[in-house]
């Protein structure tokens, strides 16, 4: 393997178990790092323990290793960085670049999303029950994603003042994956496309915060007959042990990879080392409809 400074990572959120959607995304990141020799991270992203599921944790790292990934170093969690991202906050709590927000959700209703900055000059004790907000500039952020091409947002008009931490003590999961990701030096970002028109928020932080930011590949989103997103929504079952390689197979597919029939007779390893030797994210679609995922 060449010397590679590429480091990549799938983060999970353990609230249920991997659907075919996540495999998706596990095998893009996986084999964009393999085949340039680079290292590959697992995170568990568990901010936000009344949403978890119990036992998802293990049940992904067990599947993960069922379907012939390995990972490098240790398994981080969210969970235990909690002092870092609360760092962040009071620095700038104080700077004035973040404030307290005391608005319900019933005052927000009917904004469409877009927080109007109620409270951004209001002064507001920022200890006890309320939401920490940063400030963001009127101002358009852009950046070009290696298979959705370019995407840009006004971050002023089209997302507003946004929760850096919760109401209810929770972290968000816009700082605390901008912290990770420079902290663990990951250089490429490939995940699902439902996180595109999140990217510029995190763009955002990483220029607040002064770090580099990392190339970014948003693979498709499953889109089901009925238009739904394949996703969390859906109370998925585990995905089988057993049909490991014939679902490999399928994910490559889905990536647009040619990869042959009969490597659904192998080894889930073997079906990964045939997708990092033959890895050319060049033929990743942009989109993608459960017919094509059938494959
Ligand atoms: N934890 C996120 C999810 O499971 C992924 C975050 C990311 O890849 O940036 O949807
Ligand atoms: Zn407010």
């Amino acid at each position: 393997m060449p010397e590679s400074r590429y480091i990549g990572r799938f983060a999970p959120t353990p609230s249920g178990y991997l659907h075919f959607g996540s495999l998706v995304a596990a095998v893009a990141s996986y084999l964009d790092a393999r085949a340039v020799g680079g290292r590959w991270l697992v995170r568990m992203e568990d901010l936000a323990p009344p949403r978890e599921m119990p036992g998802a944790q293990d049940a992904i790292l067990q599947t993960l290793e069922r379907y012939g990934f390995e990972w490098d170093g240790p398994v981080e969690r969210q969970s235990s960085r909690g002092e870092a991202y609360e760092a962040v906050i009071q620095q700038w709590l104080l700077s004035g670049l973040a404030y307290a927000c005391t608005c319900s959700r019933k005052q927000l209703e009917g904004t469409g999303g877009i927080y109007p900055g109620t409270c951004r000059n209001a002064q507001h004790d920022w200890h006890g029950d309320v939401a920490i907000r940063i400030r963001v500039p009127e101002l358009e952020y852009a950046f070009i994603d290696r298979v959705q091409g370019e995407f840009r947002q006004h971050l002023g008009r089209e997302v507003g003042d946004f929760i850096i931490r919760r109401r209810d003590g929770l972290f968000a999961y816009q700082l605390a994956v901008v912290l990770d990701d420079a902290w663990q030096g990951v250089t490429d970002i490939v995940r699902g496309a439902d996180l595109l028109d999140n990217t510029p928020r995190q763009l955002y932080l990483q220029e607040l915060l002064g770090i580099a930011h990392p190339r970014y590949l948003h693979v498709p989103l499953i889109i089901q007959p009925d238009g739904h997103k394949l996703g969390k929504s859906y109370r998925s079952p585990p995905l089988p042990a057993e049909q490991a390689a014939p679902l490999l197979v399928r994910a490559l597919r889905a990536l647009g990879q040619a990869a042959p029939q009969a490597l659904v007779h192998c080894t889930p390893r073997e079906v990964l080392d045939w997708g990092i030797a033959h890895w050319d994210a060049g033929r990743i679609p942009r989109s993608l409809t459960l017919e094509d995922a059938r494959l």
